[in-house]
């Protein structure tokens, strides 16, 4: 029989994977509680109408990438290719609102019908934020700063920030105007999907990857020359707010996102680790989308992150400085104990410890091989356990277990060299070993 295959761009994550994902997931959700973010879970599958509404129908993800097909209740659904969207529908639809300002995080699988490449999927994973509620300047920073300030403690180096001002519905629409006018007159010289988009979506074209495209609009009207006052106002808040926290910035007039629902402040956090400068995280204000999807008028930051190239930019991080935080983070989990046994009586006693060990919260593994002492030390040591508690017919008999140290242990802890412990006092064992283990994970050995 063939065997069968995932589904393109549909991507496992092996258990040598889960473990960094698990890693870093911990670290976000330390970093969002101390910002005060709870968790929402939303469903995975939405109705159509939620993204066509709350993204925009002329956008790529909506025109192009969604997962949409009818239910047997001939409902039009779509797999949800964002998180906000969904965030905003349940926010509304559960009554937080009323509740005042709403400090949100979600992280899960997002789906869009892309072309796969590296950092590129089409079943994806994005941890972010959203939060409801907030207008002022200095919440932009500070969410801007969580961003930060997870990614730093993630050991992500190189990173920047680009920042720009989308201003209001009406400095867009004043915007579109003059640069629809301009670029009109320079039709033939765009690319055919930016042509399509002159009628479309026309602030999109700033974001082309075309060549002879982004050329031309070295020279077009920027979006900055249509701002009301109180928007580069506001904008020069923001700034000012990101200084006083010591985040650098850069700003880029043409940094436009890819959903409509953005306006003042925009941004995406980058790092060069792999090379090129690759996207990690992208958000900024949404004023409108609360009240686009039938709430009063909430004003709304959120950014979101894509665990993939996050992870991809940890690995490099990793292989570049093997003593940093981020290879820290990407290393296999080892276990603390590794039980090396032979003989049937040694083997029951062994069941029994590694039963006992475990329920005291050690990472235990014990041989089930049965072969010589000299194989299953080799496999100890693979392993990357701290210690190996040998058991024979001999100490099974003598009710003792011999503990060898696996690494260098400092002498000051008494297990420097091997020796025997009595199975009876099993606090003092598990005491020796969890203070042996903690030295050498600490000694960074
Ligand atoms: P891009 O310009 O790379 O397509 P985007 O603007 O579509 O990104 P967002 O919607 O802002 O991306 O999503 C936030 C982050 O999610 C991105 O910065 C990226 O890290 C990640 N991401 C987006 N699409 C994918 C994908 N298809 N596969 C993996 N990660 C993705
Ligand atoms: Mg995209």
């Amino acid at each position: 029989m063939t065997q069968l295959q995932s589904l393109r761009g549909m991507v496992d994550l092996l258990p040598e994977q889960t473990c960094r994902w698990q890693a870093v997931e911990a670290v976000a959700r330390v970093h969002f509680q101390r910002w005060g973010c709870r968790e929402i879970r939303t469903p995975l599958l939405e109705v159509t109408e939620l993204f066509a509404r709350g993204i925009g129908e002329a956008t790529d993800v909506v025109g192009k990438e969604m997962y949409t097909f009818q239910d047997r209740g001939d409902r039009s659904c779509t797999l949800r290719p964002e998180g906000t969207a969904s965030v905003v529908r349940s926010a509304l639809q559960n009554g937080l609102l009323s509740q005042g300002a709403q400090r949100l995080w979600y992280g899960g699988p997002m789906f869009r019908y892309e072309r796969p490449q590296a950092g590129r999927q089409r079943q994806f994973h994005q941890i972010g934020v959203e939060w409801l509620g907030v207008s002022s300047a200095a919440s932009d920073a500070e969410v801007i700063a969580l961003a930060w300030d997870l990614l730093a403690d993630l050991g992500v180096e190189g990173l920047a920030l680009e920042i720009n001002s989308l201003g209001t519905p009406d400095d867009r629409l004043a915007y579109r105007t003059c640069l629809v006018e301009w670029l009109e007159a320079r039709r033939d010289q765009l690319d055919a999907d930016s042509q399509q988009r002159l009628s479309t979506n026309p602030l999109r074209i700033l974001d082309s990857k075309h060549p002879q495209t982004k050329a031309l609009l070295e020279e077009a009207p920027l979006l900055e020359q249509s701002l009301a006052p109180e928007s580069l106002a506001r904008h020069q808040a923001v700034l000012q707010a990101l200084d006083a926290l010591a985040i650098p910035y850069q700003c880029n007039p043409r940094l436009v996102r890819g959903l409509d629902y953005y306006g003042h402040t925009a941004f995406e956090i980058t790092s060069d680790q792999l090379g090129a400068q690759a996207t990690v995280c992208g958000g900024g204000r949404y004023d409108g989308l609360v009240q686009q999807l039938g709430g009063a008028a909430t004003p709304a930051i959120g950014w979101a992150l894509g665990m993939e190239r996050l992870l991809l930019v940890l690995e490099a991080a990793a292989t570049a400085n093997p003593d940093g935080r981020a290879a820290q983070l990407v290393q296999a989990a080892t276990p603390d104990v590794y039980v090396v046994n032979r003989g049937e009586q040694a083997l029951q006693a062994a069941l029994v410890l590694t039963r006992q060990l475990r329920s005291c919260g050690l990472a235990v593994e014990r041989d089930e091989s049965g072969s010589a002492f000299g194989k299953q030390f080799k496999r100890a040591d693979r392993s990357g356990a701290a210690f190996a508690l040998v058991l024979g017919d001999e100490e099974a008999e003598r009710g003792v277990v011999r503990i060898k140290p696996l690494k260098a242990v400092p002498d000051a802890d008494g297990l420097a060299d091997q020796q025997d412990r009595s199975l009876n006092d099993l606090p003092a064992l598990v005491e020796a070993l969890k203070k042996g283990a903690n030295s050498v994970a600490t000694s960074g050995d």
